[in-house]
């Protein structure tokens, strides 16, 4: 569970979404059950940002595109 289909690395960590992102994502998706959603941890643009691209726990492309979670405010 450590792929990223956008990174294209087999060894980004990733977590669970913390309760406002999962509200985002609920709302995004248009579904209760986002439990199962994770999200790339890696440093992208030369450590600038994280790459926040969302996979589940057992599938790493859950999406026809990529979807990322917004960025922190
Ligand atoms: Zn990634």
């Amino acid at each position: 569970m450590r792929s990223c289909s956008t990174c294209r690395s087999q060894e980004e960590e990733h977590r669970f979404l913390e309760p406002d992102e999962a509200d985002w994502l609920k709302k995004e998706l248009d579904t209760n059950n986002v439990d199962t959603f994770m999200v790339c941890l890696a440093w992208v643009g030369g450590g600038a940002k994280q790459c926040r691209n969302l996979r589940t726990y057992w599938q790493e492309k859950p999406f026809r595109k990529p979807l990322r979670l917004p960025e922190p405010e």
